[in-house]
């Protein structure tokens, strides 16, 4: 029988610290209360804006083109007891028009 050990409190924030999108410069960036963030989307479906996508599950993130498809389910594995894969933007790019 294999016993996995619980991870401490202190892992499981780091761990989490770590599976958040990065940058450099807050000047590049703007905060926006948007409903385009609010919105969750199936795997496989089209995304409506460019940018970078978080599962909302697992946290797993991927960049994404304007009109192309959202990975699919088969993308990326859960674990038991975490949510199904559902993809929510986390930053958008705006390209020029
Ligand atoms: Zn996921």
């Amino acid at each position: 029988m294999i016993h996995r050990r619980i991870p401490a409190d202190e892992e499981v924030l780091h761990r989490e610290r770590l599976r958040v999108a990065q940058y450099k410069y807050r000047e590049a960036l703007m905060q926006t209360s948007n409903a385009a963030f609010d919105t969750k989307h199936a795997p496989g479906t089209t995304a409506e804006n460019a940018g970078v996508y978080r599962c909302v599950g697992c946290g797993d993130e991927i960049a994404i083109a304007k009109g192309h498809r959202l990975p699919p389910l088969s993308h990326h594995e859960h674990e038991p007891g975490q949510r199904k894969v559902e993809w929510q933007l986390l930053v958008f790019a705006e390209g020029r028009k």
